[in-house]
Parts: C-alpha cells; structure tokens; sequence
C-alpha cells in the first residue's frame, strides 16, 4: 500500500489480472449468462481480455491511456457480444482520460467515470436496469468518496472492489430492463446479472493489483 500513482507497467498489470480472474471466473460467468441470456459471457469475457493481453504483450506505450485505449480497441475487435463494445468503449474512455505516464487517485477517479459514462451512453442503461452499472455505478462512487478524503489508490480500489460486489448482489432481485434479460421479463428476478459479476471482477483485479505493488 502506497501512494503511487498509476503506471503504465501497473496499467498492463491490471489488464492481466483482469484476464486471470476473466479466467477462473469464466464457467460462472457463462452460468450466470445462461439463466438469463445466452450462455456466452464467460467465453466473451475470455476472448477479449486474453486478446488484449497478448495485444500488450510487445507494446511499448508512453502513457497509462495507450495501455486502456489499446486494451478497449482490442475487446471491440474480439468480443461479438453486447459486452465487446461495452466494455471496450469504457476502456477507451478511461484510457483518453489518462493521456500521461502516471495517474494519481483523482485523475484515475476522473478516468472511471469517463469509463461509466461512455457505458451509460452506448448502452442507454441507468442503475437499477440490472447490468453492468449496477456494479460500475457504486464502485465508482466508492472510488470518489475515498479520492475526495486523500485516500490512496489501492484503499480507493479496494473500497470499490467492495462496493461493486455488493452492487453486483443487489441485481439478484431486480428485473432486467436492457440486453437480453429483458426479454424474459420477471422471469429475470431472482438472478444475478453476468456483466455486473464481470464488472466486479474488473474492479477487485485492480484493487489486487494496486495492493501487492
Ligand atoms: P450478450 O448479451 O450480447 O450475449 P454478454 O453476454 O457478453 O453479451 O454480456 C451480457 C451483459 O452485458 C449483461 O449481463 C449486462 O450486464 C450487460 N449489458 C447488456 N446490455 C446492456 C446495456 N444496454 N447497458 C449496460 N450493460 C448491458
Ligand atoms: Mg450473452
């Protein structure tokens, strides 16, 4: 635990946490996605970020934003899913929100939230539709609350880890209202959503990697 501010070396080491977790995760990604749409969160998830890290493999970026918005162009190119361009476009906008060879708390805060809306905007979702935000949303604003008080990024990633596993556990009893759990209506209720399970692993890889710096 330390003050440091992102690097672009810590960047692609998120990056590969994200693909590790994607990973472990990915048979329970795929079971969540096959109670509610079409079985193949796991296997986008997989796709996309073991593409991306092969992508950064022998890529020599000047700031933490190439490794992002290479990491987003990457998911778009590989994952066929509503997911692809979801999440590739909030890594493209974190990754031009961080135009530099470092990132401290605030900035990184500022660069989620860039990541959110570009989510919000592509998908036309808002908190409560049972998605991704539901995890991104309350992550997000657990990463500000901690960046407001001085915090340091790991203890803002770990607080976000937090609060996207819990949001991520509140989309249980919802109804889907956006992609293809909608379709099923009520009979979405009483299943926790794929994308937000994937969100909350996006965010507790951060906090591990921050955390072991
Ligand atoms: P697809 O639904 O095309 O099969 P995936 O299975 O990879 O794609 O991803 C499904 C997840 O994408 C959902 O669990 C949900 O969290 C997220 N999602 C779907 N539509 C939207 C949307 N309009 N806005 C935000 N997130 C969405
Ligand atoms: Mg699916």
């Amino acid at each position: 635990m330390n003050g440091d501010p992102v690097d672009t070396d810590l960047a692609r080491t998120w990056v590969q946490a994200i693909a590790a977790a994607v990973d472990q995760h990915k048979d329970h990604l795929t079971q969540l996605d096959s109670a509610i749409g079409d079985a193949d969160h796991g296997t986008n998830m997989q796709r996309g970020f073991s593409a991306a890290v092969t992508a950064l493999a022998d890529y020599e970026p000047d700031t933490v934003g190439a490794v992002l918005v290479k990491t987003g162009t990457t998911l778009i190119s590989t994952v066929g899913g509503a997911s692809g361009p979801l999440y590739g476009g909030a890594f493209r906008a974190i990754g031009k929100a961080l135009d530099a060879p470092t990132a401290p708390t605030q900035q990184f805060a500022a660069a989620l939230a860039a990541g959110l809306a570009s989510i919000e905007k592509l998908g036309a979702a808002s908190p409560g539709d049972k998605t991704m935000i539901d995890a991104y949303a309350p992550a997000l604003a657990a990463f500000q609350e901690q960046a407001d008080t001085g915090a340091d990024l790991a203890a803002a990633a770990v607080a976000a880890a937090d609060a996207a596993e819990e949001g991520m556990r509140a989309t249980t009893p919802m109804q889907a209202r956006k992609g293809r759990a909608s379709y099923l209506g009520a009979r979405s209720i009483g299943h926790q959503d794929p994308g937000a399970t994937s969100t909350a692993l996006v965010f507790r890889a951060l906090a591990e990697t921050l955390g072991v710096k």
